[in-house]
Parts: C-alpha cells; structure tokens; sequence
C-alpha cells in the first residue's frame, strides 16, 4: 500500500506516518528526517540543504526528486511505503507520478491533516524527540510521563530541531501555502483523496487515518 500525507509543518505528518507505518508493516518516508540525516553525515545533499533547512525554504526539486527516487527503488519499499514531506511542490508531484507509472507503482490514498495556522506555530516551538531513541513529544500537547525522562527508553537527553523556532517557522508557512497546498487540488481530483481534521487528540486522529486508508484497501 502506498500513501501520502499531506500538510502543514507541525500537522502530525510525522507522529501519524509512524504509527501507521508500524501498524500496516510498510516504510515511513520522511524527506525532513532523510535531510536532518545527510547534514548530520555531512554529504553533499547535507551541505546544500542546511542552510536552505535553516532558513525555512524548500530545498531544490532536482535534490528531492532524486533522494526520493533513488529510496523507493529500495528493497524495504517494496511492501509499500507512506510518504511525509514529500511531494511539497507542483513539479515533485508530477515527477512521482512519473517514478511511480516507471515501477508499475501506483497511490492507495493520499490523506491531508487539516490544522489551523494559529495551532500550528504551538506545536512547532513545543516540539522535541528522545535523543537516543527518536520519540517525539511536545511541550504543550504531548510531554514526556515524567518529566525529563523518556517515556520509551528512560534517556534523559531530548534533541529539539534548529528550525523549530518562531522567526524560521513563519518563512515555514509561507513556503507551505506559496508551494505546497496548490497541489493539494491535484490530489483531490486524482481521486483517493481523504482529508481529516488533524486539531482532534493524536489518537483521534490515527483513528480517523486507519479508517481513511483503511477505506481505500477495500478499494
Ligand atoms: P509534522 O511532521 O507534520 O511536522 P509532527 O508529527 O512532528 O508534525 O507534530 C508536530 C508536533 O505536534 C509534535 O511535537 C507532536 O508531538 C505534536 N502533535 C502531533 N499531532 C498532534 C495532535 N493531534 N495534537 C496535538 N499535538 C500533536
Ligand atoms: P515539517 O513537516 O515540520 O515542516 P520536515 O521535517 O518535513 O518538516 O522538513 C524540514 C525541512 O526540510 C523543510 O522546511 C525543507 O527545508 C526541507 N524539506 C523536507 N522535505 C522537502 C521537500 N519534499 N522539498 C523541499 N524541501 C524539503
Ligand atoms: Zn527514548
């Protein structure tokens, strides 16, 4: 089964992918997590990308075409992959289309998270992970069970994102709503096409998707 999720910076994309992914036994395709990866390795995707990251824009189409392109090819994918980040303009649309009909791959059900602006900005500022073993958390809607310790794995240590702040958020939207949400009309007229209210409780909202995509394996 192949999916994507669409919305804002700080919709759910990634708390949601996870869950699912883990549920339906297919890969998570984070194109922000495959970043954040290759500036911590210092590649040269890495050492394009940070500033352009750090800066709140969109990384080039070329790059993430090609990132993208060359993980679906993967062994790991083959059961199925969700997509969380990717595609975020016109033209990595069209060129997922045209990696997808190449494999003889085709969408399941691509799912947007609805949130509101105001909601989001919240959310992005209160966000953090578990150091050692990812889990993300948020200050205000999704703390840790006690306080400084990883529900998880107990670490202690907790990593928040360099572009997880006010100023870097604000250039964030603008480059959603400027790059991303026109091709949100293209989706909805490809048909398989969900959209779901991404303000409910987490689990809510898992309810909802499971439902959504559960909808599209009956076909
Ligand atoms: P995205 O991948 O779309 O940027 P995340 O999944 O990282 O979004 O979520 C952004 C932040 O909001 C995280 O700190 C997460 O814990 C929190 N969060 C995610 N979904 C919800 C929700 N439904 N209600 C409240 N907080 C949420
Ligand atoms: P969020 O969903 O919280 O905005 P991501 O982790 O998906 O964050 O992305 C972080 C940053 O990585 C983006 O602001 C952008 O600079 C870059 N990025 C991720 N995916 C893409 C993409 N498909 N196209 C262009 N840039 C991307
Ligand atoms: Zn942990």
């Amino acid at each position: 089964m192949n999916i994507i999720l669409l919305g804002p910076p700080g919709a759910g994309k990634g708390t949601q992918a996870e869950r699912l992914a883990r549920r339906l036994g297919i890969v998570q395709l984070s194109t922000g997590d495959m970043l954040r990866a290759a500036v911590k390795a210092g590649t040269p995707i890495g050492l394009k990308a940070k500033s352009i990251m750090e800066a709140g824009a969109l990384v080039s189409d070329e790059v993430m075409i090609g990132l993208i392109a060359e993980r679906i090819g993967q062994p790991d994918c083959k059961n199925g992959f969700i997509l969380d980040g990717f595609p975020r303009t016109t033209a990595q649309a069209e060129a997922l289309d045209r990696m997808l009909a190449e494999r003889g791959l085709k969408l399941d059900r691509v799912v947007e998270l609805h949130v509101d602006d105001e909601k989001l900005t919240a959310r992005i500022v209160g966000r953090f992970a578990c150091a050692k073993c990812g889990a993300g958390y948020n200050d205000a809607t999704k703390p840790t069970r006690v306080s400084g310790v990883c529900d998880v794995c107990g670490s202690k240590e907790f990593v928040r994102r360099k572009d997880d702040n006010r100023e870097t958020v604000v250039e964030r939207l603008k480059a959603y709503h400027a790059q991303t949400a026109p091709i949100t009309p293209y989706y909805r007229g490809l048909g398989r096409f969900a959209s779901i209210d991404g303000m409910a409780d987490i689990d809510v909202v898992e309810a909802a998707l499971v439902k959504a995509v559960g909808a599209a394996a009956n076909g």
